[in-house]
């Protein structure tokens, strides 16, 4: 099996060149799956995995602007439909200088195990563009998400693919696409996920992802008969997943004490209280202003810069029981990994994706301490706006508690689903095997079912 895994990552990287995070994520899911497909060669006689890696369709296209001064931009926009065995493409927009089609094939990949653990119909997508809304006007990102769904909207639709926000789409801009989709198409129908309340988005779906992500650590607690109560957690980023993991974590009786954005980030030793937070969230989410500040509110804090370059980041040096990586791809590297595990924090949830190398997972996985990768431990995002999909479609709207309550119970069934799987395949207490295999066995046997499309 060894042999099949290394010449299947040989081509992977051949097909797929300077695409090194995409070959990450497939690395990971392919160690995972040789057990599977060990047990199973029915699904390599049917080339499943070298289906899985060939997106069924990549978009890429040009996207030109013109700001509030008149000068004309050119962006380049994505959208990779990877893989509609069980459901409509579905997954987020990011908005980001550093986004290249290898980021986004990644992010795709990743989504099409992470829909499947849901439970619910959705295939897996993603999409964005390089552009970078910091410090741009409103004029300016509504005229850039109005040039993007110009081209978009040809290719989305309620049935054949869902978008939803991610990093640098939020409400504002989803909003902005929306309304430019409904325009170009003369329907009013849920295209998009993660809308306003007013016009058809759904409770909790701000919340989910962070919710969701710290309901999977109380799941992964409770296995080792403990809580988060009291608990001190470490979060790092300070955008939707950061902010409403913080309120949960306050929700269930923990502390978290951190909280970052790509300059640097606050340690506050006394806890982000729900004033605090309110304060961190009128402070990202209305006036776009940077963490720092924080510490001109709030003496007892500390702020210390995040140098990109440097080998190690100072954030994960604290003393704590639990972190929640809620910023990006690889923010945690091995290093990183060694001083958590020595400063005590066991328990590990992934509210971004992927946002730890390959080198950290190892020294979590040997620590044996609990660890919940992002395809399971963030999943709450894409499961509430499939609810968000599902009361669209029903032209009727969930009250908070129904909502909060499917997505509680959803996150548990993927608790549940990676346990087992681990355990069926000789790895218990693996949640990378467990979620990578629950998320595999799903997609793998639909496609089986429909043939070679
Ligand atoms: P936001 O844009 O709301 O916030 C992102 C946060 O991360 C900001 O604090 C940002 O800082 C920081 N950040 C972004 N890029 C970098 C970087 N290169 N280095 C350091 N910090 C960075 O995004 P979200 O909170 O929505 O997303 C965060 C993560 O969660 C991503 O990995 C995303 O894919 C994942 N995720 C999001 C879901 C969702 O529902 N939104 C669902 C599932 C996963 P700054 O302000 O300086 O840019």
């Amino acid at each position: 099996m060894s042999t099949f895994v290394s010449d299947f990552m040989a081509e992977v990287k051949a097909k797929n060149p300077a695409e090194p995070e995409f070959h990450q994520a497939v690395q990971e899911v392919v160690d995972s799956l040789a057990l599977v497909l060990e047990r199973h060669p029915e699904y390599r006689t049917a080339r499943i995995l070298e289906r899985m890696v060939e997106p069924e369709r990549v978009i890429t296209f040009r996207v030109p602007w013109v700001d509030d001064r008149g000068d004309i931009h050119v962006n380049r926009g994505y959208r990779i439909e990877m893989n509609s065995a069980i459901g409509p493409y579905k997954g987020g927009l990011r908005f980001h200088p550093s986004v290249t089609l290898g980021i986004l094939k990644f992010l795709a990949f990743e989504q099409v195990f992470k829909n499947s653990l849901t439970t619910l119909p959705m295939g897996g997508g993603k999409g964005g563009s390089d552009f970078d809304p910091k410090g741009k006007s409103e004029l300016s990102i509504m005229r850039f998400c109005q040039a993007f769904m110009a081209e978009l909207s040809r290719h989305i639709g309620p049935n054949t693919d869902v978008p939803a926000g991610d990093i640098g789409v939020g409400g504002r801009e989803i909003g902005y696409l929306f309304g430019m989709y409904k325009k170009l198409r003369n329907e009013f129908t849920g295209v998009l996920t993660g809308k306003g309340l007013n016009w058809g988005g759904s409770l909790i779906r701000p919340e989910a992802t962070g919710y969701g992500a710290v309901y999977f650590a109380a799941e992964m607690l409770g296995t080792r008969s403990t809580t988060l109560k009291g608990k001190s957690c470490l979060v790092s980023g300070s955008g939707n997943v950061a902010q409403y993991t913080v309120e949960k974590i306050l929700d269930l009786g923990g502390k978290a004490v951190t909280l970052s954005d790509s300059n640097g980030y606050i340690y506050d030793e006394a806890g982000i209280d729900r004033e605090k937070l309110a304060f961190v969230m009128q402070l990202k989410n209305v006036r776009r202003g940077r963490m720092k500040e924080y510490t001109d509110k709030y003496k007892g804090a500390v702020y210390f810069p995040i140098d990109p370059k440097a080998d190690a980041n100072p954030l994960w040096t604290h003393k704590a029981d639990c972190a929640f990586p809620s910023a990006t791809q690889n923010e945690i590297n091995g290093k990183d990994a060694a001083t958590l595990v020595r400063n005590g924090v066991h328990c590990i949830a992934e509210g971004a994706n992927m946002p730890t190398t390959p080198d950290g997972v190892k020294v979590f996985l040997d620590a044996k301490v609990l660890y919940g990768p992002g395809k399971a431990a963030n999943a709450g995002g894409v499961a509430t706006s499939g609810l968000e999909m599902s009361q669209n479609s029903m032209r009727l709207p969930w009250t908070r508690e129904e909502v909060d309550q499917r997505l509680h119970l959803i996150m548990k069934s993927i608790h549940k689903t990676c346990v087992e799987m681990a355990d069926r395949f000789g790895t218990p207490g693996n949640y990378v095997n467990g979620a990578n295999i629950g998320g595999f066995l799903k997609v793998a046997d639909a496609m089986v079912d429909q043939g070679v499309v």
